[in-house]
């Protein structure tokens, strides 16, 4: 067995099914980003079933279907993983501890410890006897030394090894990835892995500390607006480059992925090459606004370039990510615009009751905040208000 790639197992015997029928699916990290929209995907793919799993507590999930089993449940224990398999015949497993630099670069040990959820989910797994498994990697495995020119080389699947992954984060990927294969080798369960480059999107974390680029800039963009403070504060000096893949992308290339014949890890990238500056240019057009760059060169950076290669992709699968990083951006700027204006709503009419019983008290109180809510918005905004998401910045408001 050689420690690269193994281009023997590139393709498998397993059957490639044609759509949902007769499956039933467990989704973990649901409550997040990527597993909120894959839980809706494959109900319209025809799924008959689907769990859907997360530790957080349902009001913190992102996104909620009524149609799925929602469990909470902590992955990082056996039996959880044991109650979440049950009856399945595919496993989307996507639960990790995880978010941008900022959080991968001050977490290691936690980001190390999701090798409890994908070692217990692949033991729960097997022991079920689920079909098909499907693991979410990340370019966080690529080798460090094949990243340090902004002008990269698009990384292929080889450039794993030998490893030197990103600490922390990147070898619990490439440590899970490998104990996929050799599942897949030693128990004959499928598995798949995609790697997939910087995801972004509506209902991703924009705020927080665990947002990636695209939806911090976006949050920063806004605020600069609203707050009148034109200027932008950007991590390094801006000159790295990355992808970014649009979440639709992400969600058809998971399914291809999962149901496809090639069970080795696998790009899952946008192969469109930006700037973070040139990130930056792209939300200050959608936003038609210029700011002045602050460079913070101490801030969390990561390699200082990463592309998606998508050879492989294309010649196995006929197809790659295609929105463009332009369609994607003005989809995910209106989304977070959307969700600072909401927060602000919630947060200056905090004494609006429930709906309850109609009493009059009740009524009462909530058109008393009504009218506070009315005065708020009427009212000038002050030096000294929250700038973040005001929804009496007058653009903001006209156009939300
Ligand atoms: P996310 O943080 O939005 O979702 C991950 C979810 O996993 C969270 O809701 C979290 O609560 C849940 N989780 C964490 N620990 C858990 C546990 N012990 N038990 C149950 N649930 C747990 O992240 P995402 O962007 O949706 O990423 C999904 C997967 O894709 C992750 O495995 C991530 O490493 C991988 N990935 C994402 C990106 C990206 O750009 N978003 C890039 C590369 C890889």
């Amino acid at each position: 067995m050689n420690s690269t790639n193994d281009a023997s197992s590139k393709s498998s015997s397993f059957p490639t099914p044609a759509n949902g029928r007769g499956r039933h699916a467990v989704v973990t990290g649901a409550g997040g980003f990527i597993g909120g929209h894959l839980v809706k995907a494959l109900f319209e793919r025809g799924y008959e079933s689907v769990r859907a799993v997360d530790k957080k507590p349902f009001a913190q999930w992102y996104q909620f279907d009524e149609r799925a089993e929602n469990l909470v449940l902590d992955l990082e224990g056996k039996e959880a993983c044991e109650r979440s398999v049950e009856g399945v015949t595919d496993v989307f497993n996507l639960a990790a501890d995880m978010g941008g630099m900022g959080f991968i670069e001050n977490n290691k040990a936690l980001c190390m410890l999701s090798v409890l959820i994908n070692t217990h989910m692949l033991m729960a797994a097997k022991d079920a006897g689920v079909q098909r498994f499907f693991y979410s990697s990340s370019a966080c495995v690529y080798n460090a030394d094949k990243q340090t020119d902004a002008a990269v080389t698009a990384l292929v699947e080889s450039d794993a090894y030998p490893a030197m992954a990103e600490d922390g984060y990147g070898w619990e990927k490439l440590f899970s990835e490998r104990m996929c294969r050799h599942f897949r080798e030693d128990f004959g369960m499928k598995t798949t892995v995609a790697r997939f480059h910087n995801v972004y999107g509506p209902h991703g974390t924009w705020d927080g500390g665990r947002e990636k680029a695209p939806a911090a800039m976006c949050r920063k963009v806004l605020e600069a607006q609203m707050s009148g403070d034109l200027s932008i504060n950007i991590w390094g000096d801006g000159e790295q480059t990355r992808s970014f893949m649009y979440i639709d992308d992400c969600i058809e290339g998971i399914l291809r992925i999962h149901d496809g014949h090639f069970v080795d890890p696998i790009n899952l990238g946008s192969s469109e090459l930006v700037s973070i500056n040139q990130l930056v240019d792209v939300v200050e057009d959608i936003a038609s606004v210029k700011l002045e760059r602050d460079y913070d060169l101490s801030a969390p950076k990561g390699v200082r370039g990463r592309n998606s290669d998508n050879t492989l992709i294309l010649e196995e699968f006929g197809w790659e990510p295609r929105t463009s990083l332009r369609d994607g951006m003005a989809r995910t700027f209106a989304w977070i615009r959307g969700e600072m204006l909401q927060r602000n709503i919630d947060r200056v009419q905090p004494a609006l009751p429930f709906p309850s019983a109609t009493t009059e008290a009740s009524s009462e109180s909530e058109n008393a905040s009504v009218a506070s809510v009315d005065a708020y918005l009427a009212s000038e905004p002050k030096a000294g208000d929250f700038p973040g998401s005001d929804p009496r910045w007058k653009g903001l408001r006209d156009s939300a």
